[in-house]
């Protein structure tokens, strides 16, 4: 028999903002455990909540870049659960009457696009971490009350590929609203599988999977997962709803808990918080918080800059990169030249093995300068990675590296011309290939004096000098 498989996605975001969601501790990632903590998100009693409108106001914002309805009157729930992560014994959520409504996210796989009905998104408080080490587990509530977004998708997806397709442009739509860093490995986006098998037609039980910490890693899960479905139906079998837990690095999910339904949770509404009323002016005023997005960037890239489509894709891959490129070329560089920069050298630099995320580690002004020293000869474009990797995540001015690091460039002919000169005398074959037409010894010359010099001699200047020198 022929099996689909049906994939839904719970999607947490944490928010950026400067404070959490009912505090005023700092919302930033790490820290010593337990240092970023007050009476309010680590739960004692007594203490009331005040909500951080800025976490109300980026959901919307997230809302709107994924299609979403905003829900003019929401309110809060009181999810209760008991676990050591969660101080209070209940997490502040959204139940019934989320921030946004439904939404429609379209993604393109294989030159086709596609679409995914989003059925959600609410806005809820964060847990703390449990740490286990040397046999004891420790709680940090650092993490208590950072402001996190759950989208949900609707079961729209069919495949690992899709689901990576939809992921990655659900992480682009977050990233260029500024919303989120998304960043998987540093758990501000974290995505939960839902997986059922059916025959065509008909929607099966479904598992969940959680702790997904990278594309590969849910690609992965699905593709087991859907597989372990399959099996069991064909044996005749049933599937148990669960929720399941993936292990990457021995490439296969296993069972945590049963599935617990939202009654076990006893919903109610939380009596310490008033309803968030969104008016139409309040969504369009946040409406124009909205940045362009990867689609716009492109069409500009390619329209009014002339860029390949291929290069438009990567330098709007991500948000940081695409505003690294258009503030350089604000600044006056050209496009095609900061373009072939950033594809070659910044993202070699800033790409990290195995992950999807990317460090852009200089600002468009010292990618400006970089770009300007090679265009008036002051550095070979050669030497400007060993600039990129000294003021890399620094705010030091590339000329100040340049500088430092002796890496300027020779632009003194008199002094080239003396160099080539001994090395046209030293090689008389190699002239005699020159002049019967071997264009291709050319860079036999550049490359010996670029050894003499440690590579500081200009390399248009020698391109210069060498006709005038060998002559017929
Ligand atoms: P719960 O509240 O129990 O988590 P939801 O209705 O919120 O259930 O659904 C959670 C996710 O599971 C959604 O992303 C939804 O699309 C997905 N889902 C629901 N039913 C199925 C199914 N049969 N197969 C795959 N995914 C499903
Ligand atoms: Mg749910
Ligand atoms: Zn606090």
């Amino acid at each position: 028999m022929d099996y689909i498989t049906t994939i839904g996605l719970e999607i947490h975001c944490e928010l950026k903002t400067a404070t959490k969601i009912f505090c005023s501790c700092p919302n930033v990632f790490g820290g010593e455990p337990n240092t970023h903590c007050c009476p309010i998100c680590s739960g004692f009693p007594g203490v009331l909540p005040v909500l951080n409108k800025k976490a109300v106001e980026y959901t919307v914002r997230a809302g709107l870049a994924l299609g979403c309805k905003i829900n003019e009157y929401s309110k809060w729930d009181r999810k209760n659960y008991f676990y050591p992560d969660l101080p209070k014994a209940w997490q502040t959520s959204q139940y019934d009457l989320p921030l946004c409504g439904a939404g429609r996210v379209d993604y393109r796989l294989n030159g086709e696009t596609r679409s995914v009905r989003i059925n959600r998104i609410h806005l809820e408080e964060d847990a703390g971490k449990l740490v286990h080490e040397g046999g004891v587990t420790k709680v940090d509530y650092n993490r208590c009350g950072v402001p996190l977004m759950e989208i949900v998708t609707e079961p729209d997806l069919h495949s690992a590929e899709e689901v990576v397709a939809f992921l990655e442009e659900l992480k682009s739509r977050l990233k260029y609203t500024g919303v989120s860093d998304v960043k998987m490995q540093e758990g501000s986006l974290r995505c939960d599988v839902n997986l059922s098998v059916a025959p065509e037609g008909r929607l099966g039980t479904r598992t969940e999977t959680k702790n997904l910490n990278s594309f590969r890693a849910v690609a992965r899960s699905v593709e087991f997962e859907a597989a372990r479905q399959k099996k069991i139906l064909s044996g005749g079998g049933k599937v148990v709803q669960e929720t399941r837990r993936w292990d990457d690095g021995a490439g296969e999910g296993y069972s945590m808990r049963s599935k617990e339904n939202a009654h076990d949770y006893r919903y109610f509404p939380e009596p310490d918080l008033m309803p968030v009323i969104m008016t139409a002016a309040d969504v369009e005023r946040i409406r124009a918080d909205v940045p362009m997005l990867k689609n716009e960037r492109v069409a500009k890239y390619t329209g009014q800059y002339g860029l390949p489509e291929y290069d438009a894709g990567i330098l709007t891959s991500d948000r940081e990169i695409a505003d690294l490129f258009d503030g350089a070329v604000e600044l006056g560089a050209a496009p095609k030249k900061a373009s072939n920069y950033i594809m070659s050298e910044v993202l070699r630099k800033g790409k990290t093995e195995g992950s999807e995320d990317v460090t852009v580690g200089i600002s468009s002004r010292q990618l400006y300068e970089i770009l300007s020293l090679v265009d008036n000869g002051t550095v070979s474009l050669a030497a400007t990675r060993e600039v990129l990797e000294n003021i890399w995540l620094s705010d030091k001015s590339p000329a100040a590296a340049v500088e430092e690091l002796g890496l300027k460039q020779n632009n003194d002919s008199g002094a080239i011309e003396a160099v080539l000169k001994e090395i046209i005398a030293a090689n008389p074959k190699v002239v005699a290939d020159y002049k019967a037409g071997n264009a291709k010894v050319t860079a036999f010359f550049v490359g010996q004096v670029m050894k003499a010099t440690k590579g500081k001699a200009n390399p248009k200047i020698i391109n210069e000098l060498l006709p005038k020198l060998i002559g017929d």
